[in-house]
């Protein structure tokens, strides 16, 4: 999922906790429940006419960086959106955060390499990898409904934050 997606959910259950601790631990599992749906994270590799796969761990293309960017502000704006909103801004700015984190950690290109050479990092790039869905060989139209139920999570999660 996108680093949209994991926020906006975590931060949507954090409120749901109604406390920071528990909010940050809710929202760090949530991180591996999203993982496991099918989604797109960047431009999957073409396999076939009309074909596409995100089994292979290559190196970010130019396309990433950019989708990254494009999420990271986007992201930012609608999480201090929503934290300037709600009653408990610290529970939802923990549960936002604890949500993100394992793939702040495992998945940065400037770091992941040093990240994961750690043992802890090793450790956990292996469970953040078990957890993550792959397409092998997905039609087009998975893809599209992917990014729909993205967009449905994206949605979903402000407003049940800004319901509470
Ligand atoms: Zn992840």
């Amino acid at each position: 999922m996108l680093l949209s997606q994991h926020a906006i959910v975590g931060g949507a259950v954090g409120l749901a906790t109604g406390n920071p601790v528990l909010g940050f631990l809710a929202g760090f599992l949530s991180h591996q429940v999203l993982d496991m749906m099918p989604h797109v994270d960047g431009a999957p590799e073409k396999v076939r006419p009309r074909r596409y796969s995100s089994v292979v761990d290559r190196e970010w293309p130019l396309s990433t960086y950019i989708t990254s960017y494009i999420d990271v502000t986007v992201t930012t704006v609608i999480i201090i959106f929503i934290a300037l909103r709600v009653n408990e801004p610290l529970v939802f700015l923990c549960g936002a955060f604890g949500a993100s984190l394992p793939d702040l950690m495992d998945n940065v290109p400037f770091w992941k390499k040093c990240f994961r050479s750690t043992k802890f990092g090793s450790w956990f790039h292996g469970i953040h990898s078990k957890f993550h869905f792959r397409w092998h060989e997905a039609h087009v139209y998975q893809l599209i409904l992917a990014v729909c139920l993205q967009l449905m999570l994206t949605i979903g999660g402000i407003w049940v934050s800004l319901r509470g």
